[in-house]
């Protein structure tokens, strides 16, 4: 399989490292749209909350679809992470309660790239934003757009890790070789431990052989790195965010909320490896 070639294995986190306690940011990035970036976001963030962990999820998406798929309109929403991040305005003023606790995004953080670039410090907003508040929460989830561009940067220096959802195709595989150049830059100026904590098959479809052949793919290129659990393609993650809900709370005993129930527990059980080495 040639793609196979080009992609080179990630600076992973090896398994079991010291990985510094307290609160952890991961970041939900791919700079292709339509991969399951906000999908995850939420549907993952709920999970780890029915563990009793304290959740914040960030949208950092002007589309603002994390912000609706919990019911909220980005398009009547006054104050949002773009005040945060560009002017200052304290986190806690964006943050709703819902399902659990969300910093919203709308329209306005369209701007942001342009209204940060001219600024001392333009890539660590987020992270300041965060600082005031971070001891409150186990582990923030930020949604990021489909681009590597000045908001994802934000992330990436804001994160412990980064979680990488990709579509079981072969055109989706062939973005991470440049999501990994762009994290290879910021591990050299801003943040050094910034690395990709797993790579999340997604929109998988068994039947297809295409879908079991990029999932093989994945597989071999980036071994342990790959989640086991593959995120399989089932209308109903579609559905729930119209209702403005997770799948976990919209058809809680279904597949689609135990496949992030499954996802959570093994995402944990890498962080309990690590926090205990
Ligand atoms: P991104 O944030 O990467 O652009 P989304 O999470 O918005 O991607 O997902 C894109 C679309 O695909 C949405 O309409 C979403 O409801 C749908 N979707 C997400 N995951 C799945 C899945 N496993 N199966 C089917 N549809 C999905
Ligand atoms: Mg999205």
């Amino acid at each position: 399989m040639g793609l196979a070639r080009l992609l080179p294995r990630p600076n992973v986190r090896p398994a079991g490292a010291a990985s510094p306690a307290g609160t952890e940011v991961i970041v939900l990035a791919n700079q292709k749209g339509g991969v399951a970036k906000t999908t995850t976001t939420l549907n993952l963030g709920v999970a780890f909350a029915e563990h009793g962990h304290k959740v914040l999820l960030v949208d950092l998406d002007p589309q603002g679809n994390l912000t609706m798929s919990q019911g909220l309109n980005p398009d009547t929403i006054e104050q949002s992470m773009f005040d945060v991040l560009v002017h200052r305005l304290p986190i806690e003023q964006v943050i709703e309660t819902r399902e659990v606790d969300l910093a919203v995004s709308s329209i306005d953080l369209a701007g942001a790239d342009m209204a940060l670039s001219s600024q001392i410090g333009r890539e660590r907003a987020l992270e300041k934003a965060l600082a005031p508040i971070k001891d409150r929460y186990d582990y923030i989830f930020v949604d990021t757009p489909p681009s590597l561009g000045l908001l994802t940067i934000n992330a990436f220096v804001a994160a412990t890790g980064v979680l990488v959802p990709v579509q079981t195709e072969y055109l989706s595989l062939r973005g991470l070789v440049q999501l990994e150049n762009t994290l290879q830059m910021v591990r050299e100026n801003l943040n050094p431990r910034v690395e990709i904590i797993g790579i999340l098959p997604t929109m998988y479809d068994r039947r297809l052989t295409h879908s079991r052949e990029a999932d093989e793919i994945l597989r071999e290129n980036f071994g342990d790195l790959v989640y086991n659990t593959r995120i399989r393609k089932t209308v109903r993650y579609a559905e729930a965010p119209v209702k403005g809900q997770s799948v976990l709370s919209y058809e809680p005993t279904g597949e689609a909320a135990a496949m992030y129930r499954d996802l959570a527990k093994e995402v944990l059980g890498g962080q309990k490896s690590r926090q205990h080495a």
